[in-house]
């Protein structure tokens, strides 16, 4: 550095020099300024000479010696004075040079810190949205969270918030959950619109930063399929590992309203809500397999014990009345014996189907009692309407045939009813005359409806 300096220090000496050119202004002030210096002295000289030529003429010569040494001192001392000058000038510039780039590095540095502010902010929002997750079992619980808490971390009132997730068994795309700010709303395109194709077709996470002027898609299909007006939009599929599970995005009236880094992090909520929406399905699925039987995908008896209070205390309340129905398949050891086990379960899966179809008033419960054994719970169901459909569905049973080898099968049933509170205040009770009502069935024959 000081090598350099000195070059171009004297460089720009030697420039001034030959070209006869004399210093700036600022570098002959730093030095003596010449022209005061030369007039003093030439004055000096006069006054001397005067004084020497009249008065003491040897005085003369010895000053004029004297003065000749002080020009020849004055003048490398001028150079000295100069050339300090320069180099201080030099070392100011140089000065100058270090605070500019002392100013640009803390600027760089104020960015580089805000960044990892933001970030941090992110990410403490992140640590909100996990441990909100992880509270909610159920698939609705873990959907409805997730949307709400994504459009209070990137929306605001305006933006629409829509999560689709992929059917488990048609895998058709379906809004599981809608919000505009934190309100519930109506989306009309419920398999989504040009953009959620899109996005089912490459699964990767879109930015529009304008619909009317982004070339991937046209403006005319999106105002036709949707009367609300989406100006830019963020979406990001949920996957766990190659699995896709559905598209998580937000759009909003205003154009240029999201970012890049918007996206980046909505991509990284979608990634925690695919976690959370995968653990939420395993859960109902689980939950599925501890209340429904395997083979007839009926509700297993614990399901009905857990329910059948809760629907006898709604009775009461409501002065209504409820109908218990206990089914059981007639001779049906030797259906099994003749045709087979899994002929057998043929049988007990279609009559479970039939049932299901049958039984489907709001509040009613088929269940799988044990064995060849059903039981139906109806809610506001006198005995003479419980008679009626009790009748339809043994008729409708007798009349379905299975078919095996070419072999055309029948089974019949026969079904016990009790009323709640007619009959009895009490669950077990309940099922107990129900029973009753079965066994009178079977002993007067069978294939046929009996009453408590
Ligand atoms: P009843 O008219 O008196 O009810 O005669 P039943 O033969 O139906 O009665 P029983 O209790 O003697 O026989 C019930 C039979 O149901 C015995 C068993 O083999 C059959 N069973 C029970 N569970 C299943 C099942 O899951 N699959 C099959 N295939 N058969 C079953
Ligand atoms: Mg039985
Ligand atoms: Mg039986």
């Amino acid at each position: 550095m000081i090598a350099t300096q000195k070059k171009q220090l004297s460089k720009k000496l030697s420039e001034s020099h030959t070209l006869g050119q004399p210093l700036s202004n600022s570098t002959c002030r730093r030095g003596q300024p010449p022209f005061i210096q030369l007039t003093l002295l030439f004055i000096t000289l006069i006054v001397f000479f005067i004084y020497a030529t009249f008065f003491n003429q040897p005085f003369f010569v010895f000053i004029t010696i004297g003065m000749l040494g002080c020009l020849f001192y004055l003048v490398p001392l001028r150079y000295h004075l100069v050339m300090k000058g320069a180099e201080a000038q030099l070392q100011v510039q140089d000065c100058h040079e270090r605070t500019n780039l002392t100013h640009s590095e803390t600027h760089q540095e104020g960015e580089v810190i805000e960044a990892f502010r933001k970030k941090i902010v992110s990410y403490s929002k992140l640590k909100v949205l996990t441990e909100e997750l992880s509270l909610c079992l159920t698939l609705d619980d873990t959907s409805k969270t997730l949307s709400s808490e994504a459009n209070k971390l990137l929306g605001g009132r305006e933006t629409t918030i829509i999560l689709y997730l992929f059917h488990s068994k048609t895998g058709v795309l379906g809004i599981s959950s809608s919000r505009k700010g934190q309100l519930r709303v109506n989306i009309k395109s419920k398999k989504g619109d040009l953009f959620d194709q899109w996005l089912v077709k490459s699964m990767q996470p879109l930015l529009v930063e304008d619909t009317k002027s982004d070339y991937r898609f046209d403006i005319d299909k999106i105002v036709t399929e949707d009367a609300r007006g989406i100006r830019s939009l963020i979406s990001a599929p949920l996957m766990v590992g190659n699995k896709a599970l559905g598209i998580l995005r937000i759009d909003s009236p205003k154009e240029d309203y999201f970012t890049t880094e918007d996206l980046r992090f909505l991509a990284t909520i979608g990634d925690l809500g695919a976690v959370a929406i995968e653990n939420a399905q395993l859960y109902e699925r689980v939950e599925q397999l501890a209340i429904k039987d395997g083979l007839t995908h009926l509700y297993l008896r614990r399901y009905l014990m857990e329910r059948m209070p809760k629907e006898m205390s709604r009775q009461l309340r409501c002065n209504s009345q409820m109908s218990f129905f206990m089914m059981d398949i007639d001779k049906f050891k030797r259906y099994n014996d003749t045709f087979g086990h899994m002929a057998g379960d043929i049988v007990l899966r279609t009559v479970g189907i039939l049932l299901m179809d049958f039984f489907k008033q709001p509040g009613s419960l088929v269940c799988r009692y044990g064995g060849e054994e059903f039981a139906v719970m109806i809610p506001d169901c006198p005995k003479d309407k419980a008679v009626e459909l009790a009748e339809k569905i043994r008729q409708k049973i007798s009349k379905q045939t299975v078919l095996l080898r070419r072999e055309k099968t029948q089974v019949t049933i026969s079904v016990g009813i009790a009323t709640f509170p007619k009959d009895a205040q009490m669950k077990e009770d309940l099922i107990h005359k129900a029973d009753m009502a079965l066994y009178k069935a079977k002993n007067e024959g069978r294939n046929r409806v009996c009453v408590a």
